[in-house]
């Protein structure tokens, strides 16, 4: 995988632990990704650092699941913490067909992710229905136009709210951890623990989170 680094274990507060997959923001984001030069998170330290270092990497996915299931307990890959699955703006097919060997091949490790291009990733003939049970990758939709069509074409989605009182919508849960920071609570949970975003359990069910002005700043957000 060019451009890509990765992590065993990080033991995020948020996020749980979790093997963490960086690749470098821009070259692999599409263009047309609307947080790529207004707030995107992951410019911003410390995935930054993972970014930049992802940049002359090339992560051998097949050796890393083997360390994942060794060090990891959860055995969850979060991918893309920075980055997306294009390259120069296309769409990254080896790195795609690498994670769906690797997700094959390892059905005791879960991998997810989010893509801000799932349109182009769709007609690049990744459908959803490609990925096996253990490999999910969200649309991350930026408008109801976006979520409508996602929906339509079998994508599980993930968009940002700004009223984070208003109910979500018909299959749509707002995601506990900002539904209880939107309260002035402590989280309760972590995403390895709720797995709303990746367990199949949790088909057709998609994802709400707060808007944060400037964008998302947490890693693990969509
Ligand atoms: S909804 Fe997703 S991002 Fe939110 S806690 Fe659950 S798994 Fe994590």
């Amino acid at each position: 995988m060019k451009g890509t680094s990765g992590i065993t274990l990080s033991d995020n507060r948020k996020t749980g632990p979790m093997a963490n997959v960086y690749r470098t923001v821009g070259v692999t984001c599409p263009s047309s990704c609307p947080l790529l030069e207004r707030g995107c998170y992951a410019k911003r330290w410390p995935v930054a650092l993972h970014s930049k270092r992802a940049q002359e990497n090339t992560l051998d996915f097949k050796a890393f699941l083997s360390r994942v299931r060794k060090e990891n307990p959860s055995k969850i890959v979060r991918l893309n913490v920075s980055g997306d699955v294009f390259l120069n703006d296309e769409v990254d097919t080896e790195f795609l067909n690498e994670l769906i060997d690797g997700a094959k091949n390892n059905p005791d490790i879960t991998i997810y992710g989010y893509t801000h291009g799932f349109e182009k990733v769709h007609q690049a003939g990744f459908t959803p229905d490609k990925f096996p049970d253990n490999l999910t990758l969200l649309a991350s939709v930026d408008s109801e136009e976006e979520a409508a069509k996602a929906k339509s074409l079998g994508w599980k989605y993930a968009r940002v709210e700004r009223d984070y009182d208003k109910k979500a919508g018909k299959d749509e849960v707002l995601c506990p951890i900002d539904a209880a920071k939107a309260k002035g609570k402590e989280p309760k949970t972590t995403c390895a623990t709720c797995k709303l975003c990746f367990d199949k359990r949790y088909e057709g069910i998609n994802i709400v989170f707060q808007y944060v002005k400037g964008g998302r700043k947490k890693k693990g957000g969509a």
